[in-house]
């Protein structure tokens, strides 16, 4: 089991995170930041966490 923690807040827009695994990021058109595909919004709504349990299914390849 893994856990990713997304620090939104912290997101520069540089887009390595897509171009890395896409099937798991997206650049927000709003606000030119990195979205993490599944992730749960947390309390302090900058901090979103995904697990395998709630992660979209992986493009087999
Ligand atoms: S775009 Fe992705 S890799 Fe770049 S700072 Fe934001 S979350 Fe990190």
């Amino acid at each position: 089991m893994f856990k990713l923690i997304h620090y939104r807040n912290r997101c520069i827009g540089c887009n390595a995170c897509v171009e890395i695994a896409y099937q798991r990021w997206r650049m927000s058109k709003k606000d030119g930041k990195a979205v993490l595909l599944g992730a749960i919004e947390k309390k302090e709504s900058i901090k979103f966490s995904l697990t395998r349990t709630n992660s979209p299914k992986m493009n087999k390849r």
